[in-house]
């Protein structure tokens, strides 16, 4: 199975992709967390990477799309995945349309998250992960039962992400506004595009997608 989320930063992508992962078997493509090890790693990818991530534009195209067109060709991915995260440009959808022809593979579901663009500041302003696992929680939202530690590998250390700071998610959003969102017409003239609503709370939000995967 191929999925696709769409939504803008803070929509619920990254949560709903890891819960998916395990009720289909199948893996999550982030393209911000493989820019991300790209960073860590201080590879040239990486260097060129990180000051466009910081200041919460888009990477080029090129870039990602070299990216993902590598990934999915590995073994891991040919059961199925849940794009998170790409493609966030035209360009980028009609690049996946032709690595789609020339690998034989289809999309299941193209899945729009709605959501309102004012609930998204406090969404990444309170998002941290867990260091050793990568599990996502919330500081009001999706606390661990055991303040401090993972609900999922018991670690005990978390980080937060350099872009997630009122300022920066505010140029997130109006970059998803004029470059990711013209690209839900181009799925919904595709006839694949189904809608959630992404204001629920995250349980809700999860049995909604299995509704709508079928
Ligand atoms: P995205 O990948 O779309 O940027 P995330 O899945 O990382 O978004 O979610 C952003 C933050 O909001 C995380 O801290 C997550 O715990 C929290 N969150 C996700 N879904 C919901 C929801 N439905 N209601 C409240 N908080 C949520
Ligand atoms: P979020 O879903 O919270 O917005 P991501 O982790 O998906 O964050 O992306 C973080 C940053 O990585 C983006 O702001 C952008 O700079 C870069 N990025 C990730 N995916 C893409 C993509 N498909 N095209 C261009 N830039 C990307
Ligand atoms: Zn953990």
């Amino acid at each position: 199975m191929k999925l696709m989320l769409l939504g803008p930063p803070g929509a619920g992508k990254g949560t709903q992709a890891k819960r998916l992962e395990d009720a289909y078997n199948i893996i999550q493509l982030s393209t911000g967390d493989m820019l991300r090890a790209e960073v860590a790693s201080g590879s040239d990818l990486g260097k060129e990477a990180k000051e466009v991530m910081e200041s919460g534009a888009l990477v080029s195209d090129e870039l990602v799309i070299g990216i993902i067109s590598s990934r999915i060709d590995q073994d891991d991915c040919q059961k199925g995945f849940i794009l998170d995260g790409f493609p966030r440009t035209t360009p980028q959808a009609e690049a996946l349309d032709v690595m789609f022809a020339d690998k034989g593979m289809t999309l299941d579901s193209v899945i729009e998250m709605k959501v309102d663009d004012d609930a998204m500041v406090e969404r990444i302003t309170g998002r941290y992960t867990c260091s050793e696992c990568g599990a996502g929680y919330h500081d009001s939202f999706q606390k661990p039962k055991v303040d401090g530690t993972c609900d999922k590998c018991g670690g005990t250390e978390f980080t937060r992400r350099a872009d997630d700071n009122a300022e920066t998610v505010r140029s997130r959003l109006e970059a998803y506004h004029e470059q990711t969102a013209p690209i839900i017409l181009y799925y919904g003239d595709k006839g694949v595009l189904k809608s959630i609503d992404g204001m629920a709370g995250i349980d809700e939000v999860t049995a909604q997608l299995k509704e709508v995967i079928g």
